[in-house]
């Protein structure tokens, strides 16, 4: 059974039901992209994915990505721009103009839909560092700098609103500068929040980030146009570690198969880039316009699934904190699971016990059983657990019950008792 979570988001490619099915079929978690497309569709999609979900019986996680402050280019139509010629601001039409204005100094690089058209502003112009055709309304980024624009823009408040009587799970927030852009968050929303770490201004409160969200997200599309590109890995690994220290999920994002949105073949490096991911210990990891605009979604999903399980293999190179007793108990149930090879089941009431057991990286897969619905899907997005409805108490007399739900023989049960409490001190083998 795979541990590693899969992300897929949503979009056209995924308008035909079978194909919505399949490619949830490996995924656990459905991204919506709030940059792109109409309330109208995303109400038809969410609806499908719930259909979805009771066909496949499995939780499914429906994640609202907002947009946040982005600065884009204004055309209807495709731009030319040839290298080395000099264009006036008004050819791109950034919007929120005065965001644009005033932070754009002589010799800054801005960057047009994720570095593809790339100009040095100088003179009070920008000039072409490469010929390219600007498609319309494209983001554009001035490298290292954040825009002053409210974190969670007048859009982005209406998007909230929606999102929050829509029936999602999850919430992201792009562009997180600091924890209080965070905690304005969670004052429009009760739903768990996903910090997307895509900033510069992000990396100097990364700890207190992670402390105050309940998941993060390294964003590695944006992010790789805010700071200089070797940094990338250390950033994907520091965040990582400090997820893991708070017990937060952690997702890495962003061109993880981007091949496969043209072919039905992955590259040599995206392999390596998904064992990388896994090996650092993520919760994890996404797809974007490989399953919602690719013409090989069911493939990309499939390919990210098989590598992601191979590379949950290396796990036992990872030392994980151990912060109380309870870590101390959970790495223990967890050698014990793997000795007598068999599951792990985990009784919960808020989830105390699986996040714990999910911060261990077990090689065992967690039954997270709940009479608690509105803790599953977030519980979902945790490395190993598997989260399943299900009354359990009394707890002593209800082993056989469970076991027979879950279809297994044999199962080492770890819990909280007496139970409400969020607690984790008992180890039974049944
Ligand atoms: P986006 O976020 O796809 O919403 O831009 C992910 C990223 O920037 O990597
Ligand atoms: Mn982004």
């Amino acid at each position: 059974m795979r541990k590693t979570k899969i992300i897929a988001t949503v979009g056209p490619s995924l308008e035909d039901y079978e194909t919505m099915k399949k490619v949830f079929t490996h995924a656990n978690i459905a991204r919506f992209n709030f940059s792109h497309g109409t309330n109208q569709e995303r109400e038809r999609w969410l609806k499908m994915l719930r259909e979805v979900e009771q066909d496949l019986n499995k939780p499914i996680t429906a994640l609202a990505d907002t947009k946040g402050p982005e600065v884009r280019t204004q055309n209807s139509e495709p731009l030319p721009v040839e290298k080395g010629k000099e264009y006036p601001i008004s050819y791109l039409q950034p919007a929120p103009l005065d965001a644009f204005l005033s932070v754009v100094e002589e010799g800054d690089i801005v960057l047009v839909d994720d570095g593809k058209v790339i100009f040095i502003y100088k003179d009070g112009k920008l000039k072409a560092y490469n010929s390219g055709i600007i498609k319309p309304r494209k983001s554009i980024i001035i490298r290292g700098k954040d825009y002053p624009l409210p974190s969670i823009t007048p859009q982005d408040k209406e998007d909230i609103a929606f999102i929050n009587k829509a029936g999602f799970d999850v919430i992201a927030q792009s562009f997180v500068r600091s924890p209080q852009d965070v905690k304005e968050m969670k004052s429009l929303t009760s739903l768990p929040v996903i910090a997307k770490i895509e900033t510069a201004t992000s990396l100097e409160h990364l700890p207190q980030i992670v402390e105050i969200s309940d998941g993060v997200m390294v964003a590695r599309g944006d992010l790789a146009l805010s700071v200089p590109e070797e940094e990338m890995p250390l950033i994907q690994k520091k965040t990582i570690f400090l997820a893991k220290h708070y017990n937060k999920p952690v997702i890495v994002a962003t061109q993880m198969l981007s091949s496969m949105v043209e072919s039905p073949f992955p590259r040599r490096s995206e392999i390596m880039d998904i064992f990388t991911a896994v090996s650092h210990m993520a919760d994890a990891l996404m797809l974007s316009e490989e399953t919602a605009i690719g013409k090989y979604p069911v493939e990309a999903v499939s390919v990210m699934s098989k590598v992601a399980q191979k590379a949950e293999q290396e796990h036992h190179f990872y030392r994980p904190p151990e912060a109380d007793y309870k870590d101390k108990l959970a790495k223990s149930a967890i050698e014990l699971a793997q000795t007598f090879n068999v599951p792990i089941v985990a009784p919960t009431g808020y989830g105390t016990t699986p996040k714990k057991l999910s911060r261990q990286h077990p090689t065992q897969p967690v039954y997270a059983i709940t009479p608690n619905k509105s803790i599953i899907p977030y519980l979902n997005l945790f490395y190993a657990i598997y989260p399943v409805e299900m009354s359990y108490e009394p707890v002593f007399q209800n082993f056989e019950r469970i076991k027979n739900h879950l279809n297994i023989d044999k199962a080492l049960f770890v819990f909280g008792y007496p139970p409400n409490n969020q607690n984790t001190n008992t180890l039974i083998f049944i």
